[in-house]
């Protein structure tokens, strides 16, 4: 019986391995399909803390991963297909390692960022394609951009990408913007922005020099059009990865664990989350890392003994 399960290897889980190892706890920690997260499709990553000349996605992983292990955290590679967490010890369900036990779980399994699934998308991830206008705008000074998405985080992340772009173009599916007003208002009074509604993506489209723009169809027409762009930042919303947990812990609508504010703390004594798969708000590596240790240092004190753990006014909210 394992002292901590963390599921999930990315900046959250990661950092959470490094603090539990260093406390002599030995957590195991379950890789998924896709070690070290979301930072290994990004390419250089230059606002982490530490490495002024900035540092390659992949590799800020794999150091954080060497760190877990030089302190005693133990990998294993496999899907957690499910959790059993009306009993103790935890059960944790993982394909090829069969029902594992331990006294407390750390979920740091992030969320997706969703993609639009047309051609040319995935092949140009870090090539001109993006989900993070925080991490990759930086690349696009005096560059056009468009943006996809019609919700609140189109509007921010045009908003945001004026500061380096000679031009945004918003492109949404429908006539309506999700977002809310004042983010809509926002971006409308920018006048690097430029609007594209009413067209459904249909390609991203790659030129001699690298992306040329978003092939979309005017839904107005029926008619297919080329917008042009050097990077196209796809803003239509993520998934939390929580489909595992099989209802047992409080998540909001959109699937995100509720955990007691300023805490990791889940629904369930012992079972703690952090990084994107409780965050709807910063879903930064740093911040991921920032309730990685949080986390640990919570286990820490349900594992002494020494947790109060109160709910009693956050959960009703
Ligand atoms: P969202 O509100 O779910 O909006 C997603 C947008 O993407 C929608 O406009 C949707 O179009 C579009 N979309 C979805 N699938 C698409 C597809 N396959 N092709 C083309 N377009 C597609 O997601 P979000 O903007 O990431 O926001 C998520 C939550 O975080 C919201 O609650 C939001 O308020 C919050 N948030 C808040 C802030 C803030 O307050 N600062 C910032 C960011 C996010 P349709 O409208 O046609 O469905």
């Amino acid at each position: 019986m394992y002292k901590t399960i963390v599921i999930g290897t990315g900046p959250a889980g990661l950092t959470a391995a490094i603090y539990l190892a260093r406390a002599n706890l030995s957590p195991l920690v379950i890789e998924g399909l896709q070690p070290g997260g979301q930072l290994t499709t990004t390419t250089e990553v230059e606002n982490f803390p530490g490495f002024p000349e900035g540092i390659l996605g992949p590799d800020l992983m794999e150091n954080m991963r060497k760190q877990a292990e030089r302190f005693g955290a133990q990998f294993k590679n496999g899907w957690v297909e499910s959790v059993d967490f009306s009993q103790r010890p935890f059960r944790v369900k993982v394909d090829g390692l069969g029902e594992l036990e331990a006294e407390s779980v750390i979920i740091s399994t992030g969320a997706s960022a969703r993609y639009l699934g047309i051609p040319g998308e995935q092949e140009n991830v870090g090539r001109g394609v993006s989900t993070c206008a925080t991490c990759d705008g930086f690349f696009f000074r005096g560059k056009k951009i468009i943006v996809v998405g019609g919700g609140d985080s189109a509007m921010e992340e045009a908003s945001f990408l004026t500061r380096f772009a000679s031009s945004v173009t918003l492109v949404h599916r429908r006539e309506e913007l999700r977002a809310s007003k004042i983010m809509q208002d926002r971006a409308r009074e920018n006048s690097k922005v430029t609007w594209a509604l009413n067209r459904t993506p249909l390609a991203v489209t790659v030129g001699e020099t690298g992306v040329k723009g978003l092939t979309v169809r005017n839904n107005e027409t029926g008619l297919e059009e080329l917008v042009e762009a050097d990077g196209v930042f796809v803003a239509i919303g993520h998934t939390p990865n929580t489909g595992f947990l099989g209802g047992q812990i409080t998540t909001d609508a959109n699937g995100y664990i509720v955990v007691n504010p300023g805490t990791t703390e889940t629904n369930i004594p012992g079972v703690f989350a952090c990084g994107d798969v409780q965050d709807t708000r910063y879903r930064q590596a740093i911040s991921a890392a920032g309730t990685g240790c949080m986390a640990a240092m919570d286990a820490e004190k349900y594992l002494e003994g020494t947790m109060v753990h109160d709910w009693s006014e956050s959960l009703d909210k």
